[in-house]
């Protein structure tokens, strides 16, 4: 951490910041300028609350320098995590495809849009059981019948499944059916809930929240991997904006800077950033040339009347085709999908 004093600070202030660091256990070294003296406070402390020093007289900036996420972080693991399921990669250089329903609807509905996943060579189904719904009068899902069907249907068509676990004491349930918990965006910082899943055995896609920034994203990431679960992937979802023309706004930028700061694969997830139908191709071809490890693509085929989310699923038609054009993009950045 770096301190900044003020260029009028008195010497007892100095003292008296000197003496606080300490106290809070870091070594420090003060160098003194013609203008101003800097503190350089030296001591791994990831959980120190820097407003301690910020609010100290005579005190102008307070730098951290070193991040707070020491597991997800790429200082002590500089490669990057390649979560292997059977023989699906995530991480790799490999795009990993994860598409289907928003919801699982019916058996019938979540086997043909399984079809539609095998033959686009997507690998992971995807269709939630457990929805978390803003109305409590929305479709709330169909609980463990859903869970069933979408096991069934990934059997049929060799895929894995990933669904939204919402509730610790659903962990252990669903554990039998599905490949990968699935985390929303409401639930990235229900704390419990994630330490929790840090006991599971199975990987882990943690959505970032709505208002959640990256740092956030990966605190609640970090809390996954210190309670044990090292396969935990990230999917950026969008973020609530002002904007009012989409439905969030996909936050593109997350995936370098993840890549940066972060040795977890991160993926994109344009349904949910966009809401719109048409707004969802574009998306995932950005999202793929700006390097997600991934893409998680809610697809239909009677969107009309779909139970969540039909405005922003694509036709099965339109998925196949986008896939192709996603195959061209991850080429040209030497990558394959
Ligand atoms: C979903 O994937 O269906 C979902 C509810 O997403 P999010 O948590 O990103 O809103
Ligand atoms: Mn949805």
């Amino acid at each position: 951490m770096v301190i900044i004093l003020e260029k009028n600070a008195s010497e007892s202030q100095i003292e008296n910041v000197i003496k606080h660091l300490e106290d809070y256990g870091f070594q420090v070294h003060k160098s003194t300028g013609v203008e101003r003296t800097i503190l350089g406070a030296i001591g791994v402390q990831p959980n120190f609350d820097t407003r301690k020093v910020s609010i100290l007289d005579g005190v102008s900036e307070v730098y951290r320098i070193t991040t707070p996420y020491k597991l997800a972080g790429r200082s002590f693991h500089e490669e990057d995590t390649i979560i292997k399921i059977n023989d699906v990669e995530i991480g790799g250089n490999k795009v990993v495809l994860i598409a289907g329903p928003c919801s699982i609807e019916s058996e019938e509905q979540i086997f043909r849009m399984a079809k539609v996943v095998s033959e686009s060579g997507g690998k992971i189904l995807r269709g939630g059981a457990f929805k978390p719904r803003t109305s409590p009068y929305s479709f709330q899902g169909l609980g463990e019948d859903g869970l069933k069907m979408i096991r069934a249907a990934a059997d049929k068509y060799n895929l894995l499944v990933i669904t939204e676990v919402m509730q610790i004491d659903h962990i252990e349930l669903m554990d039998q059916y599905v490949d990968i918990f699935q985390v929303g965006a409401r639930n990235m910082q229900n704390f419990s809930l994630i330490k929790e899943l840090g006991k599971a055995t199975k990987p882990v896609m943690l959505k970032r929240g709505i208002a959640a920034t990256i740092e956030e994203l990966l605190m609640s990431a970090e809390y996954i991997l210190s309670s044990g679960n090292k396969n935990v992937f990230l999917c950026e979802r969008g973020i609530r904006t002002f904007e009012q023309y989409t439905r969030n706004t996909f936050d593109l930028s997350a995936i370098p800077v993840v890549h940066k700061k972060s040795h977890l694969p991160i993926i994109g997830d344009p349904s949910h950033a966009t809401g719109l139908r048409d707004q969802v191709p574009p998306m995932a071809r950005a999202a793929v040339a700006a390097g997600a490890d991934g893409l998680m693509i809610e697809i239909h085929d009677d969107p009309e009347n779909a139970l969540s989310d039909g405005p922003q699923a694509l036709l099965p038609n339109t998925f196949i085709k986008l896939v192709e054009e996603l195959r061209l993009i991850a080429h040209a950045i030497g990558r394959t999908l």
